[in-house]
């Protein structure tokens, strides 16, 4: 029976390695960015696909103030300001 899951140490400043099959599976690569964040007892680690905060869409984003917006409704704001 194969396992579903791996052991993995915590190093003295709190880093771990995610599992290369784990990281494959997932499409995963290096400096991709991470979403890491708590549920009650859990780490939750997901791959961080951001979207615009107005339309959810995934494309042409820019990021500004810690928020991510995309270019067409960036335009949208800009037209109404005039
Ligand atoms: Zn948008």
């Amino acid at each position: 029976m194969k396992k579903d899951y791996s052991i993995r140490t915590i190093d003295s400043v709190g880093r771990i390695v995610i599992p290369m099959d784990l990281r494959k599976a997932l499409d995963i690569h290096e400096w991709d960015e991470l979403r890491i964040y708590r549920d009650h007892d859990h780490i939750i680690v997901e791959k961080n696909n951001p979207v615009c905060i107005f339309c959810g869409s995934g494309k042409d984003l820019i990021f500004y103030k810690e928020k991510y917006v995309c270019k067409k409704c960036l335009k949208g704001i800009q037209a109404e300001k005039k």
